[in-house]
């Protein structure tokens, strides 16, 4: 059977969008096609071990969560995470993926949470962005900029109203962890009167940055 790079499987509280606060069990794939300037998991590159979705779904039944995460790294780069993603929603899972916006999400299922990290000029990736994926996203899924500096939020502001975000899907902000300030996001959201979720990104406020499978 086909088997799929397993960076870390963990149990922890979700710590961004929507869903932030609940329990939720995390699969984090290996690789990952982008190079982030703010990257807090370049563990996630090459490390991980290969598994088969039956070994993947019976080592988070453990967990007695409903709620599942597949993460990266780049989740999308490989191809047997759609048939893992289809498994979870087979499985009754309440599943959610997070993808840096640079790949194709047509093939996720319908009823996956597609968050998509579109990537701001100061993450040095602006130019993988993949605009199109905005076809096919739902009310459901969510997309999300991390903000660095005004030029990333003034980019961000240009691009929710050319490719009309605001009335596609959900729309979250977060700062680059200890580079910008929140209160200095937050007023520039609410000067912009961007309909958007501010978010803390709770779990660095919980444990130490450098904290593993958290
Ligand atoms: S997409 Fe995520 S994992 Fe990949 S380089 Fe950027 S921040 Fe790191």
């Amino acid at each position: 059977m086909r088997k799929i790079k397993v960076n870390e499987i963990y149990y922890s509280i979700q710590g961004e969008s929507s869903l932030s606060g609940l329990p939720c069990i995390f699969i984090r794939l290996t690789y990952c096609n982008l190079r982030c300037s703010y990257c807090d998991s370049e563990y996630a590159f090459y490390e991980g071990k290969d598994m088969t979705i039956n070994q993947i779904l019976s080592e988070i039944k453990k967990y007695h969560c409903n709620l599942v995460e597949v993460t990266g790294g780049e989740p999308l780069l490989q191809s047997g995470c759609i048939d893992l993603l289809n498994e979870l929603i087979a499985k009754k899972y309440e599943v959610m993926i997070e993808t840096g916006g640079s790949l194709p999400v047509n093939l996720v299922h319908k009823n996956v949470k597609k968050i998509i990290d579109f990537k701001c000029p100061s993450s040095n990736m602006e130019n993988k962005n993949l605009w199109k994926i905005l076809d096919d996203v739902s009310k459901n899924d969510e997309i999300k900029f991390v903000i660095g500096d005004q030029t990333d939020f003034r980019w961000a502001q240009n691009k929710i109203k050319k490719y009309e975000i605001e009335d596609k899907c959900n729309i979250l902000f977060s700062c680059v962890f200890e580079k910008l300030k929140y209160e200095t996001l937050v007023k520039w959201l609410l000067d912009s009167n961007i309909k958007a979720r501010f978010q803390l990104q709770t779990h660095k406020h919980i444990w130490k940055e450098e904290t593993r499978g958290v």
